[in-house]
């Protein structure tokens, strides 16, 4: 037996379509309405049809996600002291051949035999398991033609390109940031003064070709990723800073029920793994939260055994609740051991190892072989000096038999009278290992969208409704407005005034003169304004203003100078 998912029709909407749409509007529809309108996020290239999964960020949205991104990079740089670096989105094949994504990185698709469109299996049936039987029954049916589905398929989601004109190397769009942190592990590590832990951030455009990017900013095909790789002596997963928070309780949901613990229940328990994984756990739910994340709908969801990534040992989903699409993975916080840097040590035939350093160095004892170069130089003539190289390389354990060298597709037997074995005693400085990683990926459209949704209200007002954004204080795009109450020369010349003495602060604002100011408030309500600040004829005298708070709408009146101390106390 098979279940097919139920809601499909919703889920095939184009956003293009959305103000087209005959059905009730939910949630969703409207804020990417007023997304639109109020130039947060629309769809790109619109005047040519559109692209599904293709989305711009407009003025205001462009701010929005710049907070974002500036709050995820204050608690990864000043909280957690991790670098940030900057690579390459196009990247190498050998690179990703290396990671696992040519081979693993796919999706089951089928295709519609009528209108050719392609579906992800796992958007149409609830167990993949079960699509051949479902093919044969022949009870797949195309959501938008009605027509069949067949040939269940794997289909690989990196965008493929070519490095270089004439000779040229195969290479990707990145699907993730973190395979350039992990090319870059034994700089980094050197950087790091040769000391674990330490964690390495990278924000930037990542790049999926999804088969039906059909749910807004929530698949998109271009999207922006915030990751942090943070590499530990698997010996040792403990957290600098997790006594000092260990007391904060996290949402969590085990597939079976949500519940809540302390950071520190949450390790001894057994329910997290290890301390660094649940701090990166709390420094997730902080920064959601503090971003204007509904605490209400949110939770860390634990990826069952059967649904974990090839290179997971552990995973934690933050998930955040939306109206349209229920609960979406906004943050996958892995422990993928020491998965991606063997990978790379194996295939690049670099040392990325790190060193556990003894206290003082250990004396070691090694057999080496010594060639007698003047048995070897007359026997090999040119070939001498590579070979006494690979010799010199070479461990010894137990009897040598017969020494044969392999070089240049041949095989050289070095007589027994044309070197010794001799015991040698070396100064060893540690052990090598390979460092484990943990890694918080954080999409930041899907977030912001969320953002979005669980901050939109409706507001009932004299028989007429308007929407609010109630972002918090440090995520708007736009801190305060700034009106004259009338479009009166000796009021205007003093707005202005305050609105260039507040931007040379880097308060971000909005000057409007036109329109009642009931109108005006409603237009920065609706773009989250949290401040709105009002001259009128009592500022000639009094030197004060009147400051109207988004979510109150209380008045206050505030003297002029004292302005800009107003706005950097917020938070
Ligand atoms: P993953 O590497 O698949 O765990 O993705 C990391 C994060 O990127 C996810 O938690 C999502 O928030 C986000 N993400 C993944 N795919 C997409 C997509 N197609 N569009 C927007 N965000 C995405």
């Amino acid at each position: 037996m098979y279940v097919l998912k139920k809601n499909i029709e919703i889920s095939i909407i184009y956003d293009n379509n959305v103000e087209k749409k005959t059905m009730p509007q939910d949630v969703y529809d409207k804020v990417i309405m007023l997304a639109k309108r109020r130039g947060f996020i629309y769809p790109s290239f619109e005047i040519y049809g559109g692209v599904a999964g293709l989305y711009d960020y407009g003025p205001l949205g462009s701010q929005l996600k710049n907070n974002l991104e500036n709050l995820w990079r204050y608690f990864y740089i000043y909280k957690d002291s991790c670098l940030e670096i900057n690579t390459p989105t196009i990247t190498l094949y050998d690179v990703l051949e290396a990671s696992g994504h040519v081979d693993e990185f796919t999706d089951l698709t089928v295709d519609c035999e009528d209108c050719k469109l392609s579906f992800k299996v796992e958007d149409i049936i609830e167990d993949e398991s079960s699509i051949q039987q479902a093919i044969k029954d022949e009870t797949l049916i195309c959501p938008t033609c009605g027509g069949k589905l067949i040939n269940p398929h794997p289909v690989n989601l990196m965008f493929a390109t070519k490095i270089g004109i004439g000779k040229t190397r195969d290479a990707f769009l990145r699907p993730e940031t973190a395979q350039g942190i992990f090319t870059g592990f034994h700089l980094l590590y050197r950087y790091a003064r040769e000391k674990l832990p330490f964690g390495v951030i990278q924000l930037g455009k990542g790049y999926r070709n999804e088969v039906s990017p059909r749910q807004g900013p929530i698949r998109m095909r271009e999207f922006s990723m915030a990751e942090a790789e943070v590499f530990f002596d698997p010996n040792n997963k403990s957290h600098k800073n997790f006594s000092e928070v260990k007391d904060h309780i996290l949402y969590l949901y085990d597939n079976e029920s949500e519940f809540q613990l302390t950071m520190e229940d949450a390790v001894s328990k057994g329910v997290i793994n290890n301390q660094a994984l649940s701090y990166y756990m709390y420094l997730t739910q902080t920064i959601l939260i503090q971003g204007g994340v509904d605490p209400k709908k949110f939770r860390f969801r634990k990826h069952a055994d059967d649904e974990l990534a090839h290179y997971a040992e552990e995973c934690w989903d933050a998930e955040l609740f939306s109206e349209r699409f229920g609960w979406v993975e906004c943050v996958g916080i892995a422990d993928r051991s020491a998965y991606d840097i063997n990978a790379h040590i194996e295939a690049s035939k670099t040392d990325m190892y790190a060193m556990r350093r003894y206290e003082s160095p250990k004396i070691v004892k090694h057999k080496k072989i010594v060639p007698k170069m003047n048995i070897l130089g007359p026997k090999l003539k040119d070939k001498a000096g590579d070979i006494k190289a690979i010799i010199d390389e070479m461990e010894v354990t137990g009897q040598i038999e017969n020494l044969t060298i392999p070089f240049e597709g041949e095989e050289y037997l070095i007589p027994k009278d044309a070197y010794d074995v001799v015991e040698v005693e070396e100064k060893e400085a540690g052990e090598k290992f390979i460092p484990h990683v943990i890694e918080p990926s954080y999409g930041i459209d899907r977030i912001l969208y969320c953002i979005l949704e669980h901050n939109y209200k409706e507001i009932e007002k004299e028989n007429e409704s308007y929407h609010l954004l109630s972002l918090p204080y440090q995520m708007a795009p736009i801190k305060t407005g700034v009106f004259p109450l009338i479009k009166d020369e000796s009021l205007t010349c003093i707005s202005e005034k305050i609105d260039k003495t507040l931007r040379e602060h880097g308060i971000s604002t909005s000057y409007d003169e036109t329109g009642t100011i009931g109108r005006r408030y409603a237009r920065m309500d609706e773009i989250g304004t949290p401040f709105c600040i009002t001259v009128d004829h009592d500022t000639l005298d009094d030197k004060k203003v009147t400051m109207r708070n988004r979510d109150t709408r209380e008045q206050e009146r505030i003297d002029i100078d004292a302005l800009p101390d107003f706005f950097k106390k917020q938070k």
